[in-house]
């Protein structure tokens, strides 16, 4: 990582509902595009077709690498049986995809749909001045937590339930995040007050370098 780089991981872009008058720079809920029938994910412990929670372009705000698009999927066939908020289980999916297919529209008829969301961006954040305000300006870390604690694409995770960042596939360095997600814009059927994260691993170029996790918030 360049120095450039590790400053850029500090930069978050807050997530709002877009104006009738803007441009989205993706949605939740809805039924996505560009994700066909055969490529649906399905979960890997219950075997069902999982839901659609959100799709987000890449951009100056949001860094996939080589991916033009992301689409956010989980399991709610079984009630949380399916452990949906564990990384790497196999009961929540990423889909990173190379173009952006805003015609498509595919998948299974019988998948739950949540409420359609366009999404725009506040001005960019500098968490790393706010983290500096702490150490020297009397802030209090709970204060500044707060201050992050609401959707944005970018920065450090605000953890409801103690740090879980992801290893990337060397096992050495921490996942990328690049998406915090709250039940308030959306009340996804994650336990209310719950946060979702969205990691990507810059070591790993294939369309599964991205995994989502949640906590929630009791
Ligand atoms: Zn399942």
């Amino acid at each position: 990582m360049t120095d450039s780089d590790n400053r850029k991981a500090w930069f978050s872009h807050r997530l709002r509902p877009a104006r009738a008058d803007e441009v989205g720079v993706g949605w939740y809920g809805g039924h996505p595009r560009g994700v066909p029938n055969e490529l649906w994910p399905r979960c890997a412990v219950c075997g069902n077709p999982m839901c659609h929670m959100a799709q987000i372009d890449a951009g100056p705000w949001l860094d996939l690498g080589d991916h033009a698009r992301m689409s956010l999927f989980i399991c709610h066939a079984t009630g949380g049986r399916c452990e949906d908020w564990d990384p790497f289980k196999g009961s929540n999916q990423v889909l990173l995809h190379r173009h952006r297919d805003d015609n498509l529209y595919d998948g299974p008829p019988t998948v739950r749909v949540y409420r359609r969301m366009v999404l725009a961006l506040d001005d960019m954040l500098d968490e790393l001045a706010l983290m500096t305000r702490v150490r020297e300006d009397g802030l209090s870390m709970s204060e500044a937590l707060e201050q992050l604690r609401h959707d944005k694409l970018g920065g450090g995770a605000v953890w409801l339930q103690g740090d879980s960042t992801p290893l990337s596939a060397s096992g050495e360095a921490p996942m990328r995040l690049l998406l915090q997600l709250t039940t308030e814009l959306v009340a996804f059927d994650i336990t209310p007050g719950g946060m979702a994260y969205v990691f990507f691993d810059p070591d790993d170029s294939s369309p599964g370098a991205a995994h989502m996790l949640w906590q929630s918030g009791g």
